[in-house]
């Protein structure tokens, strides 16, 4: 097979895909772990698309497939692995995020249930600390 034939059909597609992950600075940590692993899924997809045409344009001239082809593949498992990568980092902080929800409703709840715990004076309506024997406002012994 001729070196020409070869790198005729090894010209890759260019992508803007740069230019997207760039521009993701601005989003939540979660938004632009989303755009990442979209933009490696765009990636994974031209990847196999460049293959498949390599493959394709090969099989047209009858020529078999050079060993060449094979980097084009573990371009492709590569692409992969980072994916499963990206996946992981956004379940990690998908459970970072719901392990901080629940904390910030586990201390609202015990900050309501403290302030209705909270005694108030009857004679007066001072608020009463709960060691006070009598208001410290108007003196009326605490009940
Ligand atoms: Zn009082």
């Amino acid at each position: 097979m001729s070196k020409d034939l070869w790198s005729k059909i090894s010209q890759t597609i260019k992508t803007g895909a740069e230019t997207l992950v760039q521009e993701t600075k601005e989003l939540t940590k979660m938004g632009r772990l989303k755009v990442e692993l979209m933009t490696l899924e765009n990636e994974r997809g031209r990847r196999l698309q460049e293959v498949g045409r390599k493959a394709y344009a090969l099989y047209r001239v009858g020529t078999a497939f050079p060993p060449e082809l094979a980097q084009d593949f573990q371009a492709v498992d590569e692409t992969e692995k980072r994916i499963e990568e990206k996946n992981l980092e956004i379940e990690a902080l998908k459970a970072e995020d719901e392990a901080r929800e629940a904390a910030r409703l586990e201390a609202e709840k015990a900050a309501e249930k403290e302030a209705q715990a909270k005694a108030f004076c009857s004679q007066c309506g001072a608020g009463l600390r709960p060691t006070d024997v009598f208001c410290s406002q108007c003196g009326t012994k605490v009940e």
